[in-house]
């Protein structure tokens, strides 16, 4: 193949296909001489191959216009080679090469598949018996152009949980990507090009044609660029936990100075991620979305040059002498200095019957955005009475044909911001049930309805339903540091004054000093944000504490 070069590139490909190297050199070189600006011309010397070139084209987002291919060709045709090119490029306009011979035999053939024109060889002079037909051929094809996709492809089944978790984690990370659903026909070209069926889904194209078949995080992680192991094995701090308080201590840290590494096990962001539209943080007088503050912080974090690693679990702690160890789930290893834990809270589930088969076919935890298209003129219920749970009706109220907030409270007034309730009362297709409890959860495939008790009379109805986004509180899930660092009874990590106990140090305290703020048991080791016995659940506390937690370890970096 000549002249194919980058096949991802802009321009819209000119392919010409012939097996007779002086005719093909001859086309091409006229093709480029007029149509070489604004379009890449690309010769084969064989169907077999010019396919292969339009499979790569197709995985890597680019468009072909033009399609000119000699009639006889041994092995595969003319005919046979457009008609398996229409299949991966619908729109581009076709055209058959043919010899004087055989032009009967070639109008004969335009009859049977869908060709615009065809071509006597030779086409001399070409601005007469070549340009004419091209320039049609690119007009028509201009008038209806393919989409060019140069972001990373995700092709799934709508409503399957690992289609639904791929999407979400390049939504969270901040990935752009585009969806195409495998019975839709994009979908279906997308997957012919990549020579895989439907069976085992999703499939991910990166931009660069990497085809990865129901990848784990971490391999979608590393395909997209996110970066998954440490540089380097000793840091200053480690921050375990990717939310508000955890990029704060990043970009605090960092920017310190500190040689930092932030550990993720999901996405960046953390519960702040979630949220559709923060409207009390310091300094956004209009609100700002859970995603944008993040992408933001991240990229604050990395200019001062922390590290941070996504989808890497950390589930052990301990000390080796001054240094302490974190463990990853993979076994891998990496020591510090200081540690900060910043692991946050995560949804509690919710125990009815139904539920946990339809999640991520229906039932989601938070507000799940990339699930917003398809809740356009549906039934979306929201179960909770706090602001996050506000702030998801909100935000589905604007595309969903209603929205209900299902409460177990008496009053959205014991859970919610009050200008919160005010938005939500102002809006027409959002209703509230108050004193009600999701009983049990219907679908096959998908959710289709739920049984809604009211908890005063205990009756039962069934209703209609698309969607549920469930927020009913959370809990810190810290088992991995049991005997390793204190904890309270619901698992909250205690820091500093209140690991005294009778002015008793902590079991195995080591400093000579008493547990400084935001402290844990095992000094040197910090704790900022949810995770905290009694912190004030909020972004802005959340951060803080990061920054707080920064200047300790400098405190304590700096004491002998
Ligand atoms: C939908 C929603 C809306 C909200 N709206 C507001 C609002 O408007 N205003 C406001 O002030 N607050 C709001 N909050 C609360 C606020 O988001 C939290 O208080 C804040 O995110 C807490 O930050 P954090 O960093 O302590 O924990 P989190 O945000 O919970 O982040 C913890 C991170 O640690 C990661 N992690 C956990 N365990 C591990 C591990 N073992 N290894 C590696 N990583 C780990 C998690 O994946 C997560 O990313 C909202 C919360 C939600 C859910």
């Amino acid at each position: 193949m000549t002249g194919a070069g980058d096949l991802a590139e802009g321009r819209p490909l000119l392919l010409t296909v012939d097996d007779d190297p002086s005719v093909s050199r001859a086309v091409a070189r006229d093709l480029r001489r007029r149509y070489g600006e604004d379009h890449r011309v690309v010769r084969a010397g064989s169907g077999a191959e010019a396919l292969e070139a339009l499979r790569e084209v197709k995985l890597r987002g680019g468009r072909v216009a033009v399609l000119l291919a000699d009639y006889r060709m041994p092995e595969m045709s003319g005919i046979e080679f457009l008609e398996a090119a229409m299949d991966l490029f619908p729109r581009a306009r076709r055209a058959l090469l043919t010899a004087y011979a055989d032009t009967d035999a070639a109008i004969a053939a335009i009859n049977v598949v869908d060709v615009d024109h065809y071509l006597l060889k030779p086409w001399e002079p070409p601005e007469e018996k070549l340009y004419p037909v091209i320039d049609a051929m690119i007009e028509a094809y201009t008038s209806q152009p393919d989409a060019e996709v140069v972001e990373t492809k995700v092709i799934g089944h709508r409503w399957s949980p690992p289609s639904f978790a791929a999407r979400d984690f390049l939504a969270s990370n901040a990935v752009p990507y585009r969806w195409f659903a495998s019975d839709e026909p994009e979908g279906g070209r997308l997957l012919q090009a990549a020579g895989l069926s439907a069976d085992t889904l999703p499939v991910v194209i990166t931009p660069d044609g990497t085809t990865l078949v129901a990848p784990s995080t971490t391999e979608l992680a590393g395909a997209v660029g996110l970066s998954t192991t440490p540089a380097t094995d000793f840091y200053d701090l480690v921050v375990v936990g990717g939310g508000p308080a955890g990029l704060g201590a990043a970009v605090y840290g960092a920017s310190e100075g500190l040689r930092t590494l932030l550990v993720e096990r999901q996405a960046t962001g953390g519960q702040a991620g979630q949220s559709s539209r923060i409207e009390n943080y310091l300094g956004f007088p209009d609100g700002v979305s859970g995603a944008q503050l993040t992408d933001r912080a991240r990229r604050q974090a990395t200019k001062f040059g922390a590290e941070i690693l996504t989808t890497r679990d950390v589930t052990g702690l301990r000390a080796r002498g001054p240094a302490r160890i974190v463990t990853f789930g993979d076994g891998g290893e990496v020591a510090a200095h200081t540690v900060v834990v910043a692991t946050g809270v995560s949804y509690r589930e919710l125990a009815a019957p139904g539920v946990a088969e339809l999640s991520g076919r229906g039932v989601y935890y938070g507000s799940a955005s990339t699930e917003a298209a398809d809740c356009a003129d549906r039934d979306v219920y929201i179960v909770g009475g706090a602001n996050s749970a506000g702030q998801a009706a909100m935000f589905f109220s604007r595309v969903a044909k209603s929205v209900t907030l299902v409460v177990r409270g008496d009053a959205l007034e014991r859970g919610m911001s009050h200008y919160l309730i005010e938005q939500l009362h102002a809006v027409d297709n959002i209703s509230v049930r108050l004193c009600t409890a999701v009983d049990e959860a219907y679908g096959d495939e998908h959710l289709e309805a739920l049984s809604l008790r009211s908890l005063p009379s205990g009756a039962s109805e069934r209703v209609d339903a698309s969607h549920m986004f469930i927020f009913i509180g959370a809990e810190p899930r810290t088992d991995w540091l049991a005997g390793v660092l204190e904890r309270d009874q619901q698992g909250f990590l205690l820091t500093g004054p209140d690991l005294l106990v009778d002015r008793e140090r902590p079991r195995g305290w080591s400093a000579d000093r008493d547990p400084w703020p935001l402290e844990a048991s095992l000094p040197g080791v910090f704790v900022a944000g949810d995770v905290r016995a009694d912190s004030v659940k909020r972004v802005a506390s959340a951060v803080g504490e990061g920054a707080m937690a920064v200047a300790l370890a400098h405190r304590y970096l700096g004491t002998p």
